[in-house]
């Protein structure tokens, strides 16, 4: 039987020539453009391996590889930018078995792709997410609740907050990273993606945005803390509501 590789990649150009290497080497494969479409497919046929990019246009590859890996041992491999250290390591310390860097070549990957197959032994099967399918995309922190796949967030009071497409992405960043000193370029990319250039204040202005809106109670420690010199830390333990 052969095995199924599910690709999301949003560079058409990248996902074809992939897709023809993996076709090429044996594989199954079938390929999304957004996560959407990928969840269209996981959720219909038993996926052997995952490959996924981590900017696309409607969420982001690490939400999504610690979403199926709360369900699955199934192979994840990652790509990610030159710049993405700190993706990489969120991303192993997730879950991902193994990160692929831009721009490589599809017989690299198709190499990688065989050796994670030859060391996980499960898959992902339709279903895997149906038992509880929201479950895993809510998280709480501080008496917050933020519901990742309808980008709402809660007060600890119970009254819902609305964010920017801005302050969705940086409070989402923040959540797979807390307790751990983000960079501002590293969150500019992620909030912005990677062709933002300069304005090297726009972060800050999200930021100091987004503080408002969690406005700890009195007494209460700072959610968000300014790291001097080097980025913003999350300080709240991010768990299931
Ligand atoms: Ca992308």
């Amino acid at each position: 039987m052969k095995q199924t590789i599910l690709i999301l990649e949003d560079e058409p150009l990248i996902l074809d020539e992939v897709r023809e290497t993996l076709i090429d080497d044996g594989f199954e494969v079938l390929a999304s453009g957004t996560a959407d479409e990928m969840w269209a497919m996981a959720d219909n046929q038993r996926i052997d391996l995952f490959v996924l990019d981590l900017m696309l246009p409607d969420g982001n590859g690490l939400q999504i590889a610690k979403t199926i890996r709360q369900k699955s041992d199934v192979g994840i491999i990652i790509l990610t930018g030159k710049k993405g250290e700190t993706d990489r390591v969120v991303g192993l310390e997730i879950g991902a078995d193994d990160y692929v860097t831009k721009p490589f070549s599809p017989r690299e990957l198709s190499a990688r792709v065989a050796s994670v197959l030859r060391r996980t032994k499960g898959s992902f099967y339709p279903g895997d997410r149906q038992g509880d399918p929201n479950k895993a995309e809510i998280v709480a922190f501080a008496g917050w609740i933020l519901d990742l796949g309808a980008r709402h967030l809660l007060a600890p009071g119970g009254d819902g907050v609305h964010l920017t497409t801005a302050e969705f992405e940086l409070l989402s960043t923040f959540i797979e990273g807390p307790n751990r000193v983000l960079s501002r370029d590293y969150l500019m990319d992620r909030v912005h993606g990677r062709d933002w250039a300069g304005y090297d204040r726009g972060i800050d202005g999200v930021v100091s945005r987004l503080r408002k809106k969690l406005k700890p109670g009195d007494g209460e420690p700072d959610i968000i803390k300014t790291v001097r010199g080097a980025g913003y830390m999350f300080t709240p333990k991010v768990g299931v509501p």
